[in-house]
């Protein structure tokens, strides 16, 4: 299984999405897409805190899409 390769889970405001691993790479400004098709400044995808991974939940919809992908 390569899963944990090919996408993360960032926390955000109101809930925790995943993103494709290569959102990582971007610029700090550009904007990355979540699967859920939020999309955030790059940058925010390295800053996220413990604090936030604690208090946000999963975003269902990002589980949802990332269970059924084959
Ligand atoms: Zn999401």
């Amino acid at each position: 299984m390569t899963e944990h390769l090919t996408h993360v889970w960032r926390p955000l405001p109101g809930s925790r999405h995943a993103f494709p691993a290569s959102a990582l790479k971007c610029s700090p400004d550009e904007q990355a897409e979540s699967y859920c098709g939020i999309q955030v400044e790059a940058a925010r995808l390295h800053t996220a805190t413990e604090i936030d991974w604690i208090v946000e939940p999963t975003c269902s919809a990002c589980w949802e899409i990332l269970k059924n992908r084959s």
